[in-house]
């Protein structure tokens, strides 16, 4: 059974999500995955926020707003009165969910309900749709098997456990619609996979049902060679291996969720990125093979703080890696990129909830610098030890750019630099042109 995947722009308008049927084949068993219309899910943040503050009659203008939206999306999308009202209805519960959380107390927990009304909107509307149109589809709720533990890690024993019997009650049917993105957490609430987090549940169902494919179905032919938003002449790379995909989606291509990898290299299963704009395009296949080709594409990660430990004091002793991340490890704050001389250790984050906790543990050992407004820029390629000259070309490539950090041979397929975001832009430009 394959899991298909469509993004927010995938099925962004009336027109894109009826246009869903020239690639899903309704006669073959599959789940589909759907995400938010696109711009939903940013819509729903702001209203989250409003409430956060406590400003209600913003809140209210911005439901309002978006509403509108959906009015008139069906309009467009249903054609007969009765389906038409159907869809009314659907849009009424979700919105009115909204409004009335106006008259609650309002927490985290809350604004993750909200932040759940775009997934579960875009696929009722849908399914709907498919009614209205006479191809049978079960509505398969996610938040009745997609879980997140303590730890916010999905459990794909639990996914795999509570998805088999839902399928099993409609032996007959082909198409199952479901929503990508929302989950519950270990208290039972709705929860999300964070954003973009529709890749990662493809992929978790993907594994909990050991599917034969994953298609990720988006708006460009697969993964490119650099970020086609920043630099001009990118092409797809037609194949990846896991590792490689997994280093690209962590450090920052945005076509994949940075953990939606994982759970498809457990158990082997392939994974195509293709383009619903262009479904007969090769797109990019991921699978755990991959073409022995030197250099093959480099990603950028923002927002990454990086902070430098001075520790005379630790020359020649061992044990200080380890008590500096254990600070780390109490605050689960994950390491990105770690460079390291005999007296100092550098190191990057991305999360920094905890970045005033962990400096005054870290400032025990000795004295702490902190950078802000950094980006990785992670250039992924065959680098195994036998090849050489790689790591040269990349630095060769960057020489006129300040480097913060330098990391190698962690790997096999990765070369990572820290530079100022400020630098970003050059860096990748500089790059593509000399190593493509
Ligand atoms: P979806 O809504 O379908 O999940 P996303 O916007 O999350 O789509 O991801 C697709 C976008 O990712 C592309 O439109 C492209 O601008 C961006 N992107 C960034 N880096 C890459 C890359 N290396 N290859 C392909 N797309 C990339
Ligand atoms: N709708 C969610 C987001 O915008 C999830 C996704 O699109 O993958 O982040
Ligand atoms: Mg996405």
């Amino acid at each position: 059974m394959k899991v298909l995947k469509f993004g927010g722009t995938s099925v962004g308008s009336p027109e894109r999500m009826k246009k869903l049927l020239d690639i899903i084949n309704p006669a073959e068993r599959q789940i589909v995955v759907l995400s938010a219309v696109s711009g939903t899910t940013n819509n729903l943040v702001e209203i989250g926020q409003a409430y956060l503050a406590g400003e209600k009659v913003k809140a209210s203008a911005l439901i309002a707003n978006l509403k509108t939206k959906y009015e008139k999306f069906i309009q467009e999308l249903f054609a007969k009165p009765e389906y038409l009202d159907a869809g009314k209805e659907v849009i009424d519960y979700h919105f009115g969910l909204l409004s009335n959380l106006a008259n609650e107390e309002f927490t985290t927990i809350e604004d993750k309900i909200i932040l759940a009304q775009g997934e579960l909107l875009s696929t009722t509307l849908y399914y709907v749709y498919l009614q209205e149109i006479g191809v049978p589809s079960v509505l398969l709720p996610a938040l009745d098997f997609m879980k997140t533990d303590e730890d916010g890690e999905p459990v794909i024993d639990y996914m795999a456990e509570h998805i088999a019997p839902l399928l099993d009650q409609y032996p007959d049917n082909k198409l199952f619609i479901t929503q990508g993105y929302i989950c519950r957490n270990s208290f039972g609430e709705i929860d999300n996979l964070r954003r973009g987090g529709s890749d990662y549940t493809a992929s978790l169902i993907g594994a909990a049902i050991r599917s034969e494919e994953v298609q990720i179905w988006t708006d460009i032919d697969g993964m490119h060679n650099n970020d086609p938003r920043i630099v001009k002449g990118t092409k797809p790379i037609s194949h990846l291996s896991f590792d490689e995909a997994a280093e690209l989606a962590y450090f920052g291509a945005k076509i994949l969720h940075p953990q939606s990898v994982f759970p498809a290299q457990k158990y082997k299963i392939p994974v195509r990125l293709l383009n619903t704009m262009e479904p007969s395009a090769p797109g990019t296949l991921i699978s755990a093979s991959s073409d022995r080709s030197e250099i093959k594409s480099i990603a950028a990660k923002d927002n990454i703080t990086a902070i430098k430990i001075h520790s005379s004091r630790m020359l020649l002793a061992y044990g200080f890696l380890r008590r500096v991340f254990e600070v780390f490890e109490r605050y689960k704050t994950p390491i990105d990129m770690i460079t390291t001389s005999e007296v100092a250790v550098s190191v990057t984050i991305d999360d920094t909830t905890f970045l005033g906790d962990i400096t005054r543990e870290l400032n025990v050992f000795g004295s702490v610098e902190i950078d802000v407004n950094q980006t990785i820029v992670c250039v992924v390629g065959d680098f195994s030890s036998e090849t050489h000259g790689y790591a040269a070309r990349v630095l060769e490539a960057v020489k006129h750019i300040p480097l913060r950090m330098i990391s190698y041979g962690g790997s096999s397929y990765n070369i990572s630099i820290l530079v100022k975001t400020a630098d970003k832009v050059e860096t990748l430009r500089s790059l593509h042109s000399r190593l493509f």
